[in-house]
């Protein structure tokens, strides 16, 4: 049998709130208690979801195994620093730290420590990216959108660290291969950072993505779209969609899919196959954090660890460096 695990959530703002609904609903969690530098805040969370809630947060700390960090980024590292320091596993939501520096340094002492990191980069448990698992994805060229409203939250970062960086981790853990050039550009509309960025990575194995994010738009469109030979996926990660198309020379009997009408290519009879792979529909926050959970066990590894959140926090901190140097 797993050993409960107990938990801590720093931060219950917005999505901490969520963090504690889920936590709850566990199997093999103690949520021992929370802690917000709000009282009012704290308050509202203990009152609402019956947890304890702590007014020191070294007390939180001692008394758990892990802790989830949900407080604004700019005080990640300072907060997981006194968490991996005592030896305390921690998720940490997204993006990892404000800076590179930070990011390393708590890579560093989690080694040290022997503890995990996870990292809050949600969409990689999107059921339309997972119902991509059965292919074989090795794209040549990637479009990515992500375009939302404005509101405030989230504004106290550029709109790369913000709305982008999601996209970029979705493409590190895509593309096997290293990033070898970055051009970005971007535009300040109703903030005084960057608020619409397009930035066009091209990595050392030839794969060329474009990814455009905004907060200045009049609905929520979150995209991706990959080709390769033979091969064109897109996925509406809003609404849960996956579509793939792939040209072959006869239909293959196994694949419950649509096809056109044979067409020539070169003296070749080709078709193209038109099939939507199964989209299991999940809760993609409980999805990590059960996978925390089962890392802290033994049972599992993070699907997204302190490395890979530093490595998506370095390239958008290279897009919004290039961004302002554009500007400028
Ligand atoms: P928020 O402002 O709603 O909540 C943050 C809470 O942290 C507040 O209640 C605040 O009082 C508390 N706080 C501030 N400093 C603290 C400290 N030192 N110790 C303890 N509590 C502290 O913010 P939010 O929207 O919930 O965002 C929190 C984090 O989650 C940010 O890093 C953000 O980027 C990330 N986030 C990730 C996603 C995602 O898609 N994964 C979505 C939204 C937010």
């Amino acid at each position: 049998m797993n050993k409960q695990i107990n938990i801590g959530i720093i931060g219950t703002g917005h999505l901490g709130q969520y963090h504690v609904k889920h936590f709850l609903g566990l199997p093999n969690v103690n949520l021992v208690g929370i802690y917000d530098v709000n009282p009012k805040q704290t308050d509202i969370i203990q009152k609402t979801y019956a947890v304890n809630s702590f007014t020191s947060m070294e007390k939180l700390v001692e008394s758990c195994d892990a802790l989830s960090i949900v407080t604004p980024t700019e005080t990640h590292a300072q907060v997981a620093k006194k968490c991996i320091e005592i030896g305390k596993h921690v998720f940490i939501e997204k993006p990892i730290t404000k800076d590179i520096k930070e990011a390393e340094m708590l890579v560093r002492l989690a080694q040290e420590n022997n503890v995990l990191i996870q990292v809050g980069h949600i969409e990689r448990l999107n059921p339309a990216i997972l119902a991509l698992k059965p292919f074989s994805v090795s794209p040549k060229f990637v479009e990515i959108q992500r375009l939302a409203p404005y509101t405030i939250r989230g504004t106290d970062v550029p709109v790369v660290l913000d709305l982008m960086i999601h996209d970029i981790d979705i493409l590190l853990s895509i593309v096997d291969s290293s990033v070898s050039n970055i051009r970005a550009t971007g535009v300040s509309i109703l903030t005084d950072s960057v608020d619409i960025a397009h930035a066009r990575l091209r990595f050392e194995n030839g794969t060329v993505a474009s990814m455009v994010s905004s907060r200045v738009a009049q609905d929520k469109v979150r995209k991706i779209k990959l080709f390769q030979k033979d091969f064109y996926a897109t996925m509406d990660l809003l609404l849960g969609l996956t579509e793939v198309y792939q040209i072959s020379d006869e239909i293959d009997p196994d694949l419950s899919s649509d096809t056109t009408a044979p067409f020539e290519y070169h003296g070749r009879k080709r078709i193209i196959a038109y099939e939507k792979p199964p989209v299991i529909q999940s809760d993609a926050l409980r999805d990590e954090l059960s996978n925390f959970v089962d890392s802290i066990s033994g049972n599992a590894k993070p699907i997204v660890d302190g490395k890979a959140g530093r490595d998506a926090l370095e390239v958008a901190i290279q897009i919004q460096d290039m961004i302002i140097q554009d500007i400028h």
